[in-house]
């Protein structure tokens, strides 16, 4: 059966074939214009090796390019050796970007999902935000969802007894995102996981996906 809506992979580092994917850039500098939908953005893990400051300017500066569709990833990480105040400027930082051009975040979180939900109560963002590779638990998911968090979900699917095969079945069909990340796993073998876990029609789900990142990306 032919199927009139794409697989949308929400979150990749690698360039693939799949109908709609939005790469992940690391090194922005090298961002091609006529490259396909990118998100760009200063990852926690990153914050140490780079100039800080240059490539918040840069990201500033590239934010307003068409084929930049999110900004991101960045986020919080407790497990990292990055001085948690610097991670949080920085956050925030990027917060602003995405606010002033109006597109979605990103966001990479490791063990401050507190740190996030208090922040984005407090400076009430207003752009979408999208919690990437979410593999928590089912309090954290909910309290997530009750703060309007989108959630997308990647290769942990695959494996039964993972948190993201648990917390699947709560996330409502219009916060749902499917993604890749870095796996070597391909958009269609997520989407049949979830299709699986959800007992939901695989074309549906592409359907349901699709209505979400057409909503939340403005695009017609
Ligand atoms: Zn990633």
């Amino acid at each position: 059966m032919n199927s009139h809506f794409p697989f949308i992979n929400i979150h990749t580092h690698k360039i693939s074939d799949t109908d709609v994917s939005i790469l992940n850039v690391s090194d922005i500098v090298f961002l091609n214009p006529h490259q396909q939908f990118v998100s760009i953005g200063l990852h926690p893990w990153t914050i140490n090796k780079v100039d800080a400051d240059k490539t918040l300017e840069l990201i500033r500066e590239r934010s307003k390019d068409k084929n930049v569709v999110a900004i991101g990833e960045f986020g919080l990480d407790k497990l990292i050796d990055v001085d948690t105040h610097l991670q949080e400027t920085l956050f925030r930082e990027q917060i602003t970007i995405a606010e002033h051009v109006h597109k979605p975040i990103i966001i990479h979180c490791v063990k401050a999902f507190d740190n996030l939900i208090r922040i984005k109560k407090e400076i009430k963002i207003t752009v979408p935000v999208i919690v990437h590779g979410y593999n928590n638990n089912v309090q954290i998911a909910n309290e997530l969802l009750k703060n309007g968090f989108y959630i997308s979900l990647g290769k942990a699917l695959l494996n039964e007894e993972s948190n993201a095969s648990k917390v699947i079945s709560l996330i409502p069909d219009e916060l749902l995102f499917l993604e890749t990340d870095d796996s070597d796993f391909t958009i269609n073998e997520v989407y049949e996981a979830a299709s699986k876990h959800l007992k939901k029609d695989i074309e549906l789900l592409k359907q349901l996906i699709y209505k979400n990142y057409i909503r939340i990306f403005n695009h017609e």
